[in-house]
């Protein structure tokens, strides 16, 4: 039986993409190697937090690392009517595979729906997961948003786009999500566009969020802005979309 790392586990609403208002289980992997400046997760950077935060009828703090039938059973524990899925989220999930796939091949055996959550930093972890998977939310970072140095960013792109295609390939429902700035350039949007034209894919572009004041109207872009975005990707791609983070304005986990 496998152990890992989990920073919290929790019942709440999909705030993200197309499946936004849908009620997952999420469980929160611990550790990203990545580092974009507007991450609302930073705790959840954190390797080896000593526990994992249950939130359900009352709060628990579990120590670490977790064996996954114990994870297992909170997944029990927290299940709803409503439930759509199991969310593998982060931190990052890549990091630990045979942690998640022996917890989703169990989730899979009680005939839950698994959707993975992960910034596409390695595809040899996620075609080592994939065959659990239903659904996946594959992210592209873009190069100011400074998830890695300048001189690592050909390798993550090229990571992320390999965990599409193999996504796409093994017939998942696949989300490419790219989170976007003030001043995003079109013809980054545009390069992304062309890479992705030939995949079964949605594309979302996500105004980014960060927490209030000053510094969100300095980094959001506007209206205008996101119509160009989404005009130029919607003439390589048929299912275009612009959704911001709907958790933040329901103010939930
Ligand atoms: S990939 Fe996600 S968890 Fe990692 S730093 Fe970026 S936003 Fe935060």
């Amino acid at each position: 039986m496998k152990k890992g790392y989990i920073t919290e586990i929790f019942s709440s609403f999909q705030g993200e993409g197309p499946y936004a208002g849908r009620r997952q289980i999420f469980i929160r992997f611990a550790g990203c190697p990545l580092s974009c400046f507007y991450c609302d997760t930073p705790y959840a950077r954190d390797p080896t937090p000593g526990t994992c935060t249950v939130f359900g009828n009352n709060e628990r703090f579990i120590e670490n690392p977790m064996p996954a039938h114990l994870v297992i059973e909170f997944v029990k524990e927290l299940r709803t009517p409503d439930l759509h899925s199991i969310s593998y989220t982060g931190g990052e999930p890549l990091l630990s595979p045979s942690f998640v796939e022996e917890i989703a091949k169990a989730a899979k055996s009680m005939h839950l729906k698994n959707f993975i959550e992960t910034n596409g930093c390695s595809a040899r972890a996620f075609a080592s997961v994939a065959g659990y998977f239903d659904f996946a939310s594959i992210d592209i970072k873009l190069r100011n948003h400074r998830a890695v140095e300048e001189k690592d960013y050909d390798r993550l792109y090229s990571n992320a786009m390999e965990c599409i295609k193999i996504s796409v390939d093994r017939g998942i429902e696949t989300i490419v999500k790219v989170v976007v700035i003030k001043n995003t350039a079109v013809e980054e949007i545009e390069e992304i566009c062309r890479d992705l034209a030939d995949l079964n894919i949605k594309f979302v572009l996500q105004p980014v969020t960060v927490s209030g004041g000053r510094a969100q109207i300095d980094i959001e872009p506007g209206i205008k802005e996101l119509f160009a975005l989404s005009e130029t990707a919607g003439l390589f791609l048929p299912r275009v979309m612009v959704i911001p983070q709907v958790h933040k304005f329901m103010r939930i986990r």
